[in-house]
């Protein structure tokens, strides 16, 4: 019998190839199907044939994926917004650059191995196969790419379906990573779409039997449907993180950073500063600091009372029609012009106000005051309401940002910096776009879309 491990590796690899030849879609595919059955009977193949491949050839893949979406970074990212109506061109430039650059790759699946007494233990983090992947207006090309890169890192082949008001956005996205794929001799089908995402065909891929994991980029509803599907399924929720100052924070810096960060992509990123907790001490102060960077207009109560009846309904929802709008824009519609410079609106508000409660995902944000950190650790709490999501604090003082970090319990806690740096933006660690709260995996990676197999040699490989 044949011992030689490479005759034998060859062997497999002969016997997988003749298994998928002449299945799955021919060279021309582009990646949109016409239904989501034929997505999952392509994405089948591509995943088999994906890993009888060598992991140097995934990580051409990869690389390729990579340059692909930079390369037409300016065009998607104009089409992101002219499709869609939310968010900055620039921001999403930003974006697009940051999901290629620090999506990890093939990397993040390295095997752990454990030797004792007993012998040798191997875990090594297979793929899952097909996942369904749901992806939000918000991002619709960022998600696209930071999806795409873990799932395949990973090997398995992801069908995607896209927010019905970023189809055009998302599939051309999908179809620029299917043609990276095929370049770098990957195989077709291996990400996928119908030509026509729908609400309909959502359902029917958290339905799908062949599809094993869900994953859901989006807010709460979306979240709950895909954990009751009776599949593995990771949740990737709202937000509505608030940003806390102390009276010992350097507060001009503090103001620079929320500024940043509540504005960035017209706040629609789900980690985005949605509300303001300040200290009263230094709330005036960090209100004058904000006002003087040259990008944030000080709302007089009239006026703020103006913009939310504008921007909130009387049901105490947002309006979303102004999701994701330049502030120019919502103030003029309030009947408030301002130059173009400004990339943000602020108000003293109430404890109570709507906008401090609901994710209002627009560049308006609340500054609430409260008489010591105490009370504002203890309000932040509330009004990031469980979403596990993004808080922000801005202090010197380690106790309280110990506190408040304990207290609250996100995924992302950042310290003296703009929100945006929880995501690798100017901050340390990979990026990711799925930011998975509810079920708990964190910033998601390629390691979160595979599953664990562990391997055990017995009295062996111990060499010490
Ligand atoms: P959304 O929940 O409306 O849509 C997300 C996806 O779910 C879309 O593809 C949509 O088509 C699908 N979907 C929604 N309802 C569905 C239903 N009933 N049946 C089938 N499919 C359905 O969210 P959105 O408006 O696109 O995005 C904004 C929300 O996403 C915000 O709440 C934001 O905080 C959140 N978000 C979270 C993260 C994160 O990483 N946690 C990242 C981006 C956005």
């Amino acid at each position: 019998m044949e011992t030689n491990p490479e005759v034998i590796a060859g062997v497999i690899k002969k016997v997988l190839e003749e298994l998928t030849a002449g299945q799955g879609p021919k060279q021309e595919c582009d990646g949109l199907f016409p239904t989501v059955n034929d997505a999952v009977e392509a994405g089948l193949v591509a995943h088999k044939k994906l890993i009888a491949m060598s992991l140097e050839r995934r990580r051409d893949i990869i690389a390729s994926i990579r340059n692909a979406v930079l390369n037409v970074n300016e065009e998607m990212s104009a089409m992101a917004v002219e499709e869609t109506h939310l968010g900055r061109y620039e921001d999403k430039v930003r974006e697009n650059i940051l999901c290629a650059t620090k999506t990890p790759g093939v990397e993040d699946i390295e095997p752990r191995a454990l030797s004792g007494d007993n012998g040798l233990m191997l875990l090594e983090y297979a793929p899952v196969g097909l996942i369904g992947a749901l992806t939000p207006i918000t991002n619709p090309t960022g998600t696209v790419i930071n999806n795409s890169i873990g799932m395949i890192s990973a090997g398995n082949a992801v069908i995607f379906n896209a927010h019905p008001s970023a189809t055009r956005t998302s599939t051309r996205m999908v179809q620029i990573i299917h043609r990276a794929i095929v370049d770098a001799g990957g195989p077709p089908g291996l990400v996928s779409s119908v030509r026509t995402p729908t609400l309909e065909t959502a359902k029917e891929v958290i339905e799908h039997p062949k599809i094993n994991m869900l994953v859901a980029t989006g807010g709460r509803p979306i979240v709950n449907i895909v954990l009751r599907s009776g599949k593995k399924a990771i949740g990737a929720g709202a937000g509505n993180p608030p940003a806390l100052v102390d009276e010992t924070a350097t507060i001009r810096k503090a103001a620079q950073n929320i500024a940043s960060g509540a504005s960035i992509n017209n706040g629609i990123f789900c980690t985005c500063e949605k509300e303001v907790i300040v200290v009263e001490e230094v709330a005036d102060a960090l209100v004058k600091f904000m006002q003087e960077t040259g990008r944030v207009y000080l709302l007089t109560p009239e006026e703020a009372e103006r913009v939310t009846k504008l921007v909130v309904t009387p049901e105490r929802k947002i309006n979303g029609a102004y999701i994701g709008k330049n502030v120019q824009v919502i103030l003029r519609d309030a009947g408030i012009e301002i130059g173009d410079e400004y990339r943000l609106a602020i108000f003293d508000a109430p404890a109570d106000h709507p906008l401090v409660w609901l994710e209002q995902m627009m560049p308006i944000l609340p500054i609430v005051r409260v008489k010591d950190v105490n009370e504002g650790i203890a309000f932040a709490v509330k009004v990031e309401q469980g979403n596990r999501h993004t808080a922000i604090m801005h202090s010197t003082n380690v106790e309280h940002m110990t506190a408040f970090a304990r207290a609250i319990q996100t995924t992302i806690f950042v310290k003296n910096g703009p929100s945006f740096a929880g995501i690798g933006l100017g901050g340390e660690g990979h990026t990711s776009f799925t930011i998975a709260g509810p079920t708990g995996e964190g910033l998601t990676s390629a390691r979160t879309f595979t599953r664990q197999r562990r391997c055990t040699l017995v009295e062996s490989f111990r060499i010490i």
